[in-house]
């Protein structure tokens, strides 16, 4: 299945883990769910184990969004 992410404004400075990448996905795991950039779409996370990442925020390398794992 796929999940989309939320889009949220950039996180100040320490408040958030963030994550950067110059590559999606930038999860692949052994699960069945794929995260999706909220914005344009991109797999951000592939066959992620529901769960198994949880509060923090992904920037997508596609279009510079930043998203939100639940
Ligand atoms: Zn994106």
């Amino acid at each position: 299945m796929e999940i989309k992410l939320s889009i949220i404004p950039k996180p100040s400075e320490g408040s958030r883990t963030v994550l950067e990448s110059k590559v999606s996905p930038v999860f692949k795991g052994e699960g069945d769910v794929n995260y999706i950039c909220g914005s344009c779409g991109a797999i951000l996370a592939e066959k992620i184990r529901r769960g198994q990442i949880g509060n923090i925020v992904v920037h997508c390398p596609k279009c510079g969004q930043y998203n939100e794992f639940p």
